[in-house]
Order: structure tokens, then sequence, then C-alpha cells
């Protein structure tokens, strides 16, 4: 096991990852902005090293810092939590190419991952299902685009290749609307991206998300630890998950596990990594693969009772799996909410300086969240300051001590989406379970 890693990132997600270090004997190295020198993790471990300004480009995003900040201290290995460097491979080769290990896969397999067009050829020639498409990038021929369009079957969807966060994508319903969207859709890509490169699928109405979490080792081991279901989401952006979907069977799991298992193999896949599917009509279509660690990784965790971030961490350490398939019992149900700074009407951002944060707590309560008393909420950064996890051993219990914790939580000076979390538990539809991704817009609209 490494002796020493640098944990290029902030927030939640550092201090969780400082946490799995700190139990198992691992030393830390935080790196930070000028703004984030009060972060709790940063305060924790065993050395830091202010990196730059605020503004992520000259922080969090400048790859020879981080590098340097590994030579400094003597560092073994990088973890880059999600977001920021999480999926550039070239951070990834950096690192690899000064000497340190990068926790998680290999530059190669990061490079064909963010590229959805080579991911989704990759995936399909491993067995994965995936959504009817173009079969590769779109050209500029006005009447090619018109006829994969008619053989896929309107409303189609047209995607940045290179996209992420929810970004870069536009729903065509009509022949006349498609070329246009095309071009603005590419430019947009251009700018946001860097790549105007854009493939069309068939846009799938009512699908929900639901997603498989893997782990594969670097001596062809994997398994998949069941799926968590994301539909709750706004604009593209998930906003409740939970462990497992609801409805799904066993039968249906354990076939599409074993999927995502047979293309880790094939891939050499080498980490924790999330398939995400889109699910129709007992039907599963690969959209994207995720080559690090997700938000939601908790729900999964408190299902499986598996360390993540621990695995991730031997895994790089070029460990062998010690799980195997059988070991993998999902046991009872667990919700995640992500508590963020904002609005709850109008999804403004609300930085500020929280005064009193309490935090939730009692049986099957899990806060992972970098706030406390006093703690500014930095406007340059993602508005996300923690999440709740709740497990129960179903889902109405997990969903009853979702609706405690979000009670019992207190976030003083600042607005959160506290409120709109506590409408989602104590909606009907929600509670019903198995909704699709529209079905939180939809409801939105409804309330307004
Ligand atoms: P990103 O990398 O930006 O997260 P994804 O490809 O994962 O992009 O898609 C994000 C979300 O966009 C999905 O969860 C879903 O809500 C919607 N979406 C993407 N592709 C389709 C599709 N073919 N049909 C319907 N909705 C889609």
């Amino acid at each position: 096991m490494f002796s020493k890693i640098v944990i290029a990132n902030r927030g939640e997600i550092a201090l969780r990852i400082l946490r799995a270090c700190q139990t198992m004997g691992v030393k830390t190295v935080a790196v930070h902005s000028t703004i984030d020198r009060n972060q709790k993790h940063v305060g924790m471990a065993d050395e830091s090293v202010c990196i730059g300004p605020p503004a992520s480009a000259e922080s969090y995003l400048d790859i020879p810092k981080i590098i340097a900040a590994a030579e400094v201290t003597d560092a073994e290995a990088i973890h880059p939590g999600y977001g920021f460097l999480a999926e550039n491979a070239e951070f990834a080769e950096s690192i690899e190419e000064s000497g340190f290990k990068f926790i998680g896969p290999r530059a190669e397999t990061i490079r064909l991952m963010g590229d959805k067009v080579a991911a989704i050829e990759a995936m399909k020639s491993a067995g994965v299902p995936c959504v009817p498409g173009s079969d590769g990038p779109l050209n500029d021929d006005p009447e090619r685009n018109l006829s994969i369009a008619k053989k896929i079957g309107y409303p189609v969807i047209v995607k940045a290749a290179a996209g992420g966060g929810g970004r870069g994508m536009r729903v065509v319903h009509t022949e006349a609307a498609l070329n246009n969207a095309i071009i603005t859709t590419k430019t947009e890509a251009k700018a946001a991206f860097g790549d105007g490169t854009v493939y069309m699928e068939k846009y799938l109405e009512n699908p929900r998300h639901i997603e498989i979490q893997v782990l594969s080792d670097m001596h062809g081991n994997a398994i998949h630890l069941g799926e968590r279901d994301c539909s709750m989401q706004r604009r593209h952006q998930k906003v409740v998950e939970e462990a497992p979907a609801p409805g799904l069977t066993e039968e249906e799991r354990q076939q599409i596990g074993s999927v995502c298992v047979e293309a880790c193999k094939r891939i050499r896949y080498e980490g924790a990594g999330t398939f995400e599917f889109l699910y129709d009509s007992g039907r599963f279509y690969f959209i994207e693969m995720n080559t690090r660690i997700q938000v939601e990784h908790p729900v999964t965790e408190f299902i499986t009772g598996v360390d993540l971030i621990k695995q991730q961490l031997l895994i790089a350490a070029g460990e062998p799996l010690k799980i195997k398939q059988s070991d993998i019992k999902l046991n009872g149900h667990a919700i995640e909410c992500r508590v963020n700074a904002e609005d709850p009407n109008t999804f403004m951002p609300s930085p500020g300086t929280i005064e009193i944060f309490h935090a939730p707590g009692g049986p099957g309560v899990r806060v992972d969240s970098h706030v406390y008393d006093g703690y500014k909420v930095p406007p340059n950064y993602d508005s996300m300051i923690g999440k709740i996890i709740t497990h129960g051993e179903d889902r109405i219990t997990a969903i009853r001590r979702m609706r405690l914790a979000l009670a019992e939580t207190v976030v003083n000076g600042i607005k959160t989406n506290i409120p709109l979390q506590q409408r989602i538990m104590s909606d009907q539809g929600f509670v019903a379970g198995g909704k699709n991704i529209h079905y939180l817009e939809k409801r939105l609209k409804e309330h307004k």
C-alpha cells in the first residue's frame, strides 16, 4: 500500500478520501487554493500545499502544480476525486510519466471513455446494449444527417462526443429542426469542450437512469456491486440517488451486471467505474462510462458494505481484488440527497457564511460533508455542501429516515435545497418509486 498520497480535490470528496486513507494508515497531502485554506480536510491532512488562487484553472485544474505538490511532499500516488481533473487523460498520463500512480484507470481508458463516440463503439463490440444511433460522428452533409435521423426515428438527441455534466445535448423532434440543431450543438460543443464532434441517438422519451458500479483490478478480476437509480434529475443533473433500483429483478441485475463485468475485462479496466444506462420498457441502453468515483457512491457502500475508496486505493496499489462476486449481497435500501447551497425555488447559487451547521444522526444515517459552523461557501466552485445518505431494511424505512434526517439538519446563513429535498421525500410519486428522468422537472413545473 502507498505510504502517502495527494488528494487533488476539495470539499466533501476530499474529506471522504482522507477518511479512507486515515483508516488505512496512508498519509495524506491536501492541495488547496487560497480560499480553501480552512477546508476541514486541509486541517486534518498530514501535510498541505497551497497550489494557487481560487480560480480552478489556476489551482485544482493546474496539472504541473499538483504534480509539483506530490514531488515536494514525496507522495506516491494522486487521487483525483470527481470533477476537476478526474476524467482528464492528460492528467493521468502526466502523473504516470512523472513517476507517480494515478488512482484510477489507465490514461488510455480515460481517453476512450471521454470520447463518447469511441466509448459507445467499444461497448458495442464488448456486447453492451447501446441506444440506437448514428454509429459514429455526424458530418456536415445535411442529407446524410436527415437520413440517419429518419432511420433512427424522431425524436432524436444530438450529443457532443466530449460532453459532460449534462451539457452539450439537444433534443430534435422534427426533420425541419435537425440540421440547425446539429450546427448549434457543434458550435456549443466546440466552445465548451474544445471539440465540436457530435453524434445522434434515439431520444428515449420516458427512461429511467440506472447505473452499474464496478470494481476491476490489474489482474483481470472484475465484479459489479449492483445498480443505482438516479432518475430524479433536474437539467440532466442528479438530485436524489438510490440503491437498489425500485422494481429491478435479481435476474435483470445479474444479467446487466455480468455484461459490465465482461466489458471491464475486455477493456482491461482498472479501478472503480460506473456504466450509465437508460432503462426503458425492461431494456438497458448504455449512454456512457464514468471512469472515477461518483458523488452517489455512498448508497452502494451502504447496501454492499464495501468501502469503494479503499478499493480504489488497493487496486491502484496493484492488489488483486479480494471480494468475489458471490460476496456481494445487497442489504436493504439506501437513498442519497445532495445538499446544495442554492435557492430551493430558483436554483440560484447561494454562497456565503454558514453560521450554524447541525448534522443529523441516528441509525442508518450518514453525512458526508465538509462544512461546519462559520464555514464560508466560496462562489468559485460547485454548490454542493454535502450529502445525506440513509439506509434501512427496506425503501420506506430509508425514506422515513431521510425525512427525519432532513428535518434535523440545520444550515443557517445561506439558502439550501433542503426544502426541495423534503418535498421530494414526501412526494407520492417518488414514494411509489420507479419514476423516469422527467418526473422531477414535471413536478417542479406543477409546483410553480
Ligand atoms: P453527461 O455526460 O453530460 O452526464 P449523459 O450521456 O450521461 O451526459 O446523459 C445525461 C442525461 O441526459 C441522462 O441521464 C438522461 O437524462 C439524458 N439523456 C442522455 N441521452 C439520452 C437519450 N438518448 N434519450 C433520453 N435522454 C437522454
